[in-house]
């Protein structure tokens, strides 16, 4: 290692005493790797093997009790793209990689809509058109099969792992996400003014400068893998402000991320709150998505199909992009700037409203289910005839706390919203009258979670 003769900061979490010796010893990052792995190959060697829910209740517990709401949601929600740390396509394929012919990566395929738009289609839409089929752990077993191995000879054959920073699906959202968490991989540039060695870029397989992060105000294609911290102290992985990297302008061109929070909001927090959320209520036979899809159901009967989720999805995502789209137009127009470019200047706030919005679900969710799920997943592995029952029930009032997250994330985005206004020539009033026109797809959100909360449950 590169000893330069400094003293970590405070906020620096490389001098932290557990979180620090956790992500500077590459021997405790290869065991998590090592576990990751284990966990990921037995979700999918018991799912091809153990097809059915009845018999099967491990895989579904890692893959949607674990990796989604923990792996992913939770950690870009804290400390940014950590799950890409101990990702095992990215383990596994640092060595296909080395061992590879080392082929640049075609231009053809230098496009993250190719990955993150298959997301879309292989599991989004099937996610609420096939709600029985796609978690079933055959099915599950079969979708991560095909993606490790499609992963692995992609780090195979094309160099610098440009399957992370041009196709990975999930590296496109956690890159994109990982802005609104507090944690910034940058360097002590009191000492990189007067490096020679460059340890840190020789070290990162990915090819990136981490020295020139703060400068960027972005991490880009970072997977907070540690390997420039354990090749050079003057590596830091900072506590910031809260979403430092979404509210403050960055240099780096990333144009997709703000099309990556639009998507998501819309297939996850809109759907969810149309289909999981009302779709529970008392008035759900006269939501129109229901009835659309009832009717749908009556005239057109597909086997395994749920009209009433295709149509609640196609009614959210359309609304979504009409809301965003509408508001904006209004909003660039009022001081006569062309929309995409006031899309990419202030689209940044939609990451905090779904993101943060989404651990109201996961909080209640970890007691309702993913604890126990989880417990009878490790009860199942060691044969054990024990069933864990759920933490709670519904009838439980303080589970429902964790809706406060949801308001939460309305005033994240605001705040997130009004800084970025602040870096456009607007004066006050007109920052103002911005704010309150470009959040329009916040004061949906909040409508929807108020109206909720105002009519009882269905059931
Ligand atoms: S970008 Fe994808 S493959 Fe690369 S580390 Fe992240 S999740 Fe893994
Ligand atoms: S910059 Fe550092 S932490 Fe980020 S990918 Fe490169 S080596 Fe890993």
């Amino acid at each position: 290692m590169n000893q330069v003769n400094r003293t970590r900061r405070k906020n620096d979490l490389l001098g932290w005493p557990v979180i620090g010796w956790f992500f500077t010893n590459s021997k405790i990052m290869l065991g998590v790797r090592l576990i990751v792995l284990a966990l990921l190959g037995s979700a999918i060697y018991f799912g091809l093997v153990y097809p059915t829910q009845e018999t099967n209740p491990y895989t579904g517990a890692l893959f949607w009790s674990l990796f989604w709401p923990f792996f992913l949601i939770v950690s870009m929600a804290t400390l940014g793209t950590v799950f890409c740390g101990i990702c095992p396509h990215s383990f596994v394929g640092k060595y296909l990689n080395r061992l590879g012919p080392q082929k640049p990566l075609p231009g053809w395929l230098k496009n993250r809509w190719l990955g993150f738009g298959l997301l879309l289609m292989a599991y989004w839409v099937p996610l609420y058109a096939f709600p029985d089929v796609l978690k079933t752990p055959w099915v599950s077993a079969v979708f991560f099969l095909v993606l490790t191995t499609f992963a692995w000879v992609m780090f195979y054959r094309y160099r610098n792992m440009a399957y992370c920073s041009s196709l990975c699906p999930i590296g496109t959202v956690t890159s994109a996400f990982s802005k609104v968490g507090f944690a910034q991989l940058k360097t002590d540039q009191t000492h990189c003014e007067t490096c020679r060695s460059f340890d840190c870029t020789k070290a990162c397989e990915w090819n990136l400068r981490p020295y020139f992060f703060e400068k960027k105000n972005s991490m880009g294609d970072c997977t907070l893998c540690m390997d420039c911290a354990q090749a050079c102290n003057a590596v830091e992985l900072t506590l910031t402000r809260p979403s430092k990297q979404l509210s403050q302008p960055s240099t780096a061109k990333e144009p997709m991320n703000v099309w990556v929070y639009v998507w998501l909001l819309a297939v996850i927090s809109i759907t969810m709150r149309f289909h999981h959320s009302l779709g529970h209520s008392a008035i759900k036979e006269d939501l129109p998505w229901v009835q659309a899809g009832q009717w749908l159901e009556a005239m057109m009967p597909v086997p395994m199909l749920d009209w009433v989720g295709v149509v609640a999805l196609t009614m959210a995502v359309t609304l979504t992009f009409a809301i965003v789209w509408g508001t904006f137009a209004i909003s660039a127009r009022l001081i006569q700037m062309p929309v995409k470019t006031y899309f990419q200047s202030v689209g940044q706030f939609m990451a905090p409203l779904m993101l943060i919005g989404a651990l109201s679900h996961i909080g209640s969710f970890f007691f309702l289910h993913y604890a126990s799920d989880l417990m009878n997943a490790g009860y199942w592995l060691v044969g054990s005839a024990a069933t864990a029952e759920p933490l709670a029930t519904f009838r439980d009032g303080w589970v429902h706390l964790f809706g406060l997250f949801n308001y939460v994330a309305v005033i994240w985005a605001l705040w997130v919203l009004h800084k970025r206004l602040g870096y456009l020539a607007v004066s006050g009033f007109q920052r103002a009258t911005l704010w309150l026109i470009s959040g329009g797809i916040i004061w949906f959100y909040l409508f929807l979670v108020v109206f909720r909360a105002l009519i009882p449950s269905g059931h």
